[in-house]
């Protein structure tokens, strides 16, 4: 009987540390935020692992401007460099690279997967959600299925003249913005086309940002890898 209960109780603490219940913060919103967590979620549906897409994806480049001060909050916010998008947005930017390469230009790399916290120490710099993603709602990005990207010409390994620079909250940045160079126009068509054809949806703002139209599938995390 005695021991009957240590093992009624032994299996309740087993299943509810196993059960990993992902906690709610200030804004009700659910955050995964540790790595067991984590694995169970991967585990669960494979389709949620981040993946590394300089090992994923041949010659991707990258510029994280976010590591560095060249960003529109003029703070690091990143300690590293490491590009991380979950697996089917891996995938289909592989299929945008390999369509790209074939034309003679390449996917570079701005932003990819962010740690919530990053969102909040961005807006609470910048507290505009023109600029920065409301913590209340999460990002995209913080979801691993977001990304800012633009391209490089393979043959001078330069980044392609867009409308504006990254992160520039200027009318120039919109979608509906035409752009007096033919060059940049075809620039952006180029990337906005082929990011769609596989399955990208594009914002109205920033000609930048691309992200999966079923983002709701993917939780919002705050691990860094
Ligand atoms: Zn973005």
């Amino acid at each position: 009987m005695r021991i009957f209960g240590i093992l009624t109780l032994l299996c309740a603490f087993l299943s509810q540390a196993s059960a990993q219940k992902i906690s709610v913060n200030k804004y009700g919103l659910a955050v995964l935020s540790t790595r067991q967590q984590y694995d169970q979620l991967i585990k669960a549906d494979s389709n949620q692992q981040l993946v590394n897409l300089e090992h994923y994806i041949p010659g991707i480049q990258k510029d994280v401007r976010y590591a560095t001060t060249n960003n529109f909050t003029k703070q690091k916010l990143y300690t590293k460099t490491d590009i991380y998008m979950r697996l089917p947005a891996a995938k289909a930017l592989k299929a945008v690279q390999e369509v790209l390469r074939r034309k003679g230009y390449g996917l570079l790399i701005y932003d990819a997967y962010r740690p919530y916290h990053v969102t909040e120490a961005m807006f609470k710099i910048v507290p505009n959600d023109l600029y920065a993603a409301d913590p209340r709602k999460g990002s995209g990005h913080n979801r691993g299925v977001a990304v800012d990207l633009s391209m490089v010409n393979l043959k001078t390994n330069k980044p392609v003249a867009m409308p504006t620079d990254f992160d520039d909250f200027t009318s120039k940045a919109h979608e509906n913005y035409n752009p007096a160079d033919p060059v940049v126009a075809a620039n952006r068509k180029l990337l906005r086309d082929t990011m769609k054809q596989f399955g990208f949806k594009g914002s109205t703002t920033e000609w930048w940002h691309y992200y999966l139209p079923d983002y709701k599938k993917y939780p919002l995390m705050d691990i860094f890898f």
